[in-house]
């Protein structure tokens, strides 16, 4: 059974108790909720990816407080200064040459020689950061292959007995992991999508590309192992850009369903409040990003046999959802 705690002055120093002892934490950040380690602690950076059954060439991203301890792991050049600067505290994850000095357990950047790295805009996550006084590797707080969590339910349900401690502080604000960005090249690029597009990016960098990689790639191949890897994925299956419904699907709506039909008669509107819901009826991409997730989880029941998702537009943070819908329907 997991304890879930109201984060609050004494349970953050309870919590900060736990990583210093080697322990794991479930936090929340603005993206989603963490499952956190401490980073110098190569046996509780091993509990992370036992306790989510997580692949160990999958690196994980090493959260701090502020720019001068990022320094101490990783070597940041201007540009990263830039975008330290602009960008952090938030949702973007930079990937920089590991210093020598860094001490950063191996297993955290699956022996690359680079390390994810950012400050995350929370202040939850931000006072147990600084009350631990240490970085805090941490992947998202499910199992690995399910949608990431982004309520402390989400969490208790997804890890259960492997999240024993989890700080509480309601649903994330942004709902969507942090798009992670390749700096460790001359050409800067996103390996992952998110909040920040690279039109968000380039007046700090000039052209920045986007690698996302693929299902089919060979693992030499790919620059983010979590490339390769089944991700966000419902345990029913999840069809695309879908302008109508099968008997017995369930509907992951975007803006108006006036018009979706249920094939051999009937309409959305008849469909069962476990069988419908809408990331957004106004079209807001920022509403949708935040609900994507948990309206995945919602659906993924067993009474319905699928679900089909209405098109998002594929600009600005719909790339980001589109990136997560898609990994989804790969499952
Ligand atoms: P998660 O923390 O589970 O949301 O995933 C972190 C993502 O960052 C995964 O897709 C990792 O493969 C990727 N990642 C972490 N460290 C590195 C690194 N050093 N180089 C490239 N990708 C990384
Ligand atoms: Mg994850």
């Amino acid at each position: 059974m997991s304890i879930i705690k109201t984060a609050n002055e004494a349970t953050i120093a309870e919590a900060a108790q736990i990583i210093q002892d080697g322990g794991l934490v479930a936090l929340p950040t603005e993206t989603v909720y963490g499952l956190g380690a401490n980073a110098l602690d190569g046996q509780a950076v091993a509990r992370i990816f036992a306790a989510k059954k997580r692949p160990s060439f999958n690196p994980l991203i090493v959260h701090v407080a502020d720019v001068a301890s990022a320094q101490k792991i990783v070597k940041m050049d201007a540009r990263a200064l830039g975008l330290a600067d602009e960008f952090w505290p938030g949702p973007l994850t930079l990937i920089l040459p590991k210093l020598d000095t860094a001490g950063i357990s191996d297993l955290v950047s699956a022996g690359l020689p680079t390390i994810a790295i950012r400050i995350p805009a929370h202040k939850v996550a931000l006072a147990l950061i600084k009350k631990s006084a240490v970085p805090i590797a941490a992947p998202s707080a499910n199992s690995s292959g399910e949608p990431s969590a982004t309520t402390p339910r989400h969490v208790a349900k997804s890890l259960g007995d492997n999240a024993p401690f989890i700080l509480a502080a309601g649903a994330c604000d942004v709902g969507l992991e942090s798009t992670v960005l390749d700096l460790s090249g001359d050409v800067p690029i996103i390996l992952r999508p998110g909040v920040f597009t690279a039109e968000d990016l380039e007046p700090y960098l000039g052209k920045v590309d986007y690698d996302l990689g693929h299902k089919d790639a060979s693992k030499d191949q790919v620059k983010s192992p979590g490339q390769i890897l089944k991700h966000y994925a419902p345990s029913i299956p999840v069809r695309l850009n879908a302008v109508d419904l099968e008997k017995g699907e369930a509907l992951l709506a975007f803006g108006s369903t006036k018009f979706m039909g249920i094939r051999g008669g009937g309409s959305a509107k008849d469909l069962t409040d476990t069988a419908c819901r809408n990331l957004s009826e106004e079209s807001d991409l920022t509403e949708a990003a935040s609900n994507l997730f948990t309206m995945l989880r919602d659906l993924d029941m067993p009474e319905n046999k699928g679900i089909a998702v209405m098109s998002i537009p594929g600009q600005g943070l719909g790339i980001a959802i589109n990136d997560r819908l898609s990994r989804a329907a790969q499952g």
